[in-house]
């Protein structure tokens, strides 16, 4: 039985002190709550030792946005995987699509730096998904393939304790326009095929796919309900504490639905 996993991304907003507050009000709402998954926020670097002590006590984990791809050293302006765990930091978003697009990103580095977050210890929450252009061209599925073959095999310890796979179709990120039900499943049963031949059949039984792209309280149970989809990863949504404990309360809903 996979743990569902509902992660945060704030992406670049919320200062230490705006935070500090977003934290302080997800973590009223779960307060005293028995959840039957994880619950994750990834706020910018600087606004992490805040959101640690905010949380503190609550069932609210630690996650960041990127790390360097390399361990130490000269490498001006980057934060390493090392200086994530010592602030608390349980889980990396590595390979996110704003990352491919707006910075270059590549396979190799996402190898480097996945595989850095696990000699910490911490988990990897990989991302991967189609453009429009791609789906429009019918190739969504051979994109998402490739995307997987260029990472996954190259990892040195990845399982599925470690690893979290991300697929977000980047039509749907930011967008308002979320993937069908039949869209996610389908997409998620294929990445999940795509790692049983990558890592084993085990490892991908038992490895947590999450579903990101305008994932509303609305639409999150029925999401996070598909049998191939195991949480979600949250953008606008995860800003408002009201709509990222919806999301969070949509996937409690799923879960014990099962
Ligand atoms: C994301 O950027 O990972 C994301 C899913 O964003 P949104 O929820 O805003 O579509």
């Amino acid at each position: 039985m996979r743990r569902y996993l509902v992660a945060g991304n704030w992406k670049l907003n919320l200062g230490p002190r705006a935070g500090r507050d977003l934290a302080a009000a997800v973590g009223e709402r779960l307060r005293g709550r028995t959840l039957h998954g994880d619950v994750v926020v990834c706020p910018p670097f600087v606004s992490i030792p805040a959101v640690s002590e905010a949380a503190q006590g609550d069932p609210v984990m630690l996650g960041a946005q990127n790390c360097a791809d390399q361990a130490a050293g000269a490498y001006t302006g980057e934060v390493s995987a090392a200086m994530l765990k010592e602030v608390g930091v349980q889980y990396v978003i590595i390979g996110h699509s704003e990352r491919r697009e707006y910075y270059g990103e590549t396979d190799d580095q996402f190898v480097r730096k996945i595989d850095l977050v696990h000699a910490q210890g911490m988990k990897a929450i990989f991302c991967f998904g189609e453009v429009l252009e791609d789906r429009k061209a019918g190739r969504a599925e051979a994109v998402v393939q490739a995307q997987l073959e260029g990472v996954l095999p190259r990892l040195e310890s990845a399982n599925a304790y470690n690893l979290v796979l991300a697929y977000e179709p980047v039509w749907a990120i930011g967008t308002g326009e979320t993937a069908t039900p039949e869209i996610a499943q389908q997409m998620h049963a294929h990445s999940r095929k795509i790692t049983a031949d990558l890592l084993g059949a085990d490892t991908a039984a038992n490895l947590r796919i999450l579903y990101g792209g305008s994932c509303k309280p609305g639409n999150a149970r029925e999401l996070i309900g598909l049998p191939d989809v195991d949480g979600g990863l949250i953008g606008g949504a995860s800003l408002k504490a009201e709509d990222f404990v919806g999301i969070v309360d949509g996937a409690e809903t799923a879960a014990t639905d099962r």
